[in-house]
């Protein structure tokens, strides 16, 4: 009873910011976002798509016409019902404190005029997503003439290139050539860190890191590679061989995308696998762009990606029964849209794609906005959270300049996708959180210690402080650390870090452990409970369901083993004590047992490591936050 009383007297709103999360009008039964439909199969080769050259030769001289006309019948959609949708992922309650620049090595940069905006661009090293294994940095050099020039630094990190995330699995350091930041001058002289991080406010840009969501096939690499070109990031060089490279294998309408897609396995298949990371730069941002995989098979890597991103690029595919493919059942783009909201994600803008295939029909582009308007209200997502650029990652039109396309401009005035990007806000860090930072990659430098990378979750750190492992329960010392590739003497919330570590034995950590301060240590957790949402499931959940926690960049097995209560998605109300199972679209309170001791920390104290995804078979099945910590 004392339970019942507790729930009904909790101001959900509060706790768990639910006022904006929880749609208010659809009904519950309509099926929602995981997909549980057999594997999407693709037909990419078999595509129509004129050829890159003819967008190439375009863009050397601006002015010039489009010299193909791409035309695709454009048929109406049927206007099913937009599912209700829940997910648990409210704004972060931080006090508002914008994050200012950091410093950043530029390994290569171009600038270009683009509208209104005059836009650098900066390529830099990854701090938390790892490049791929067999990733090879010197095939893509500046001595191939591949990156757009720019003062290469003597001590080039591999990183410089765009690198990609971990598989989320515990693993041990690996070998990885000369990336060790530089040993801080001012090592071991304390600093006041918030006066510093305020100073740096003051001064800098804000830095947003942004993650690109979709369907498989949607266009979001063609759509980031080919802005990345127009920024200046890759030269005019580069983009012919990836056009010539690409065409040799029959691939040519790839070419742009093949600048994120960098293996060949992913340029083979024709599809993202990892997450790619560039950065540039904006009038009023630094972007640390993620471009994520849409494909079902590569979600866990989606979710390690969309961990880290403050706002989203939601890509859709405008063409005729792609984009009702990729947004009804089996489609992505639910799932992605979920995903990223039930991580944290506030802002989004919907790039509709692929515009040039349905002849920049206004009505195709209401239509499609229409849609997934109610949709993502439903996903918790405000709708002035939420805007709408139509656009071709193809052809280029509306990414960057401001639109000469008559068939665009008779009824679109508004801004192009980068122009967006620029009006992000920045989030709020919790800088004065206890220290947390969960390890994203683990690798050798050249000199003592060992080199662990990740986000600075909450709070600040510095060079020579002593700080805490857990799970292990170890204690090192940080020899230097480095922000987004720049050297640093200290480094606070929302920072991508490179920390080198000293006193301690490297096997003793692995990816998804936490670095925390001593005094306020994180909690190594083996059984808790949270409250979840339930997805569009096939199978209830019953208690001893096996499931896949997937908190950060770690994946660990856990067992449902309780089902606490069952409560009213909106309210939080209690319905019902110890049911039976959990069906679709419900919420409730479960007990998780996890297989291993991870590092969590109640919802309401930090919510980055308060919550997490569950999936299972495949499939994502809840999202949840952590209530309570058992042992
Ligand atoms: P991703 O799986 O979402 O990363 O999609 P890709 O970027 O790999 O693109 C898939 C296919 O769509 C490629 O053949 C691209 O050339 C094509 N594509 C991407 N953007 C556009 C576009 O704006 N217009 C047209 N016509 N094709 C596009």
């Amino acid at each position: 009873m004392a339970r019942h009383r507790n729930f009904r007297n909790l101001d959900y709103s509060e706790e768990y910011g639910y006022d904006d999360v929880y749609g208010k009008s659809l009904e519950e039964e309509v099926a929602v976002s995981p997909s549980t439909a057999a594997e999407f199969i693709y037909q990419r080769n078999s595509r129509e798509i004129p050829s890159l050259k003819t967008f190439l030769d375009r863009r050397a001289d601006p002015e010039a016409p489009p010299t193909t006309t791409l035309s695709s019948p454009l048929a109406t959609t049927s206007s099913t019902a937009t599912p209700r949708l829940d997910v648990v992922g409210p704004p972060p309650g931080f006090p508002p404190m914008a994050r200012g620049q950091v410093p950043i090595r530029i390994t290569a940069e171009g600038s270009q005029r683009s509208g209104d905006i005059e836009v650098i661009t900066k390529r830099v090293a990854s701090s938390s997503l790892k490049p791929k294994r067999g990733f090879v940095t010197a095939g893509r050099s500046l001595d191939d003439g591949l990156i757009h020039s720019g003062t290469p630094s003597p001590s080039r990190s591999p990183y410089a290139s765009p690198a990609r995330s971990p598989s989320p699995t515990h693993a041990t350091p690996t070998q990885r050539p000369a990336l060790t930041p530089q040993r801080s001058k001012s090592k071991f002289n304390r600093v006041d860190v918030l006066t510093e991080y305020k100073e740096r406010e003051k001064t800098s840009k804000g830095q947003i890191n942004l993650v690109v969501i979709g369907h498989v096939d949607a266009g979001k690499s063609t759509l980031m590679g080919h802005m990345l070109y127009l920024l200046g990031n890759v030269s005019k060089k580069a983009m012919h061989k990836y056009e010539q490279e690409s065409q040799k294998v029959g691939k040519g309408s790839f070419a742009y995308a093949w600048v994120l897609d960098e293996t060949g396995e992913e340029r083979h298949r024709g599809i993202t696998m990892d997450v790619g990371q560039y950065m540039f730069e904006t009038p009023s941002r630094l972007v640390n762009l993620l471009d994520a995989p849409g494909h079902k098979d590569f979600i866990p890597n989606m979710i390690t990606g969309a961990a880290q991103a403050d706002v989203a690029v939601l890509v859709v595919n405008a063409t005729v029964g792609e984009f009702e493919a990729g947004f009804e059942a089996g489609g992505q783009t639910r799932e992605h849209a979920l995903l990223v909201r039930s991580l944290g994600v506030r802002q989004l803008t919907v790039a509709v794609n692929k515009m040039d295939t349905v002849d920049w029909s206004q009505t195709r582009f209401n239509d499609v906005e229409q849609k997934l308007k109610l949709f993502l209200k439903q996903a918790g997502f405000k709708e002035s959270d939420v805007n709408y650029v139509p656009c071709s990652g193809l052809t280029g039109d509306n990414l960057m300049t401001t639109p000469s396309l008559p068939e665009l401009t008779s009824w679109y005035s508004g801004p192009t996708l980068l122009q967006r990007i620029d009006q992000f806000r920045s989030p709020p860090r919790p800088v004065d959180k206890p220290f947390r930072c969960c390890i994203a990659d683990i690798f050798k430098g050249q000199g003592s210690g060992f080199n662990v990378s990740g986000r600075l979750e909450s709070g600040h750190v510095q060079v020579g402080q002593s700080v805490l492992i857990q799970p292990a329960n170890e204690v090192a010392t940080i020899k230097a650390l480095s922000v987004s590739e720049g050297q640093s003497s200290w480094a606070a919330a929302g920072d991508q870090v490179i920390l080198t570590l000293i006193g301690l034995d490297s096997a003793k950590v692995s990816i998804g452990s936490v670095l925390c301060s001593q005094d306020q240590p994180i909690r190594a957790v083996t059984r808790l409970e949270a409250r979840v949402i339930v997805f569009n499931i096939d199978i209830p959940i019953t208690i001893g369901f096996p499931v896949v926690l997937h908190y950060q960049s770690l994946n660990e097995p856990a067992v449902v083993t309780k089902l606490l209560s069952l409560l009213n998605k909106n309210t939080g109300e209690l319905l019902r004590k110890k049911p039976r199972c959990l069906t679709k679209n419900s919420s409730a309170i479960i007990r998780l047992d996890v297989s291993r001791p991870i590092c969590l920390e109640l919802y309401q104290d930090c919510k980055e490591l308060g919550r997490f995804m569950i999936r299972a078979g495949g499939n994502t099945i809840a999202a949840g936050v952590v209530t309570k910590i058992i042992q």
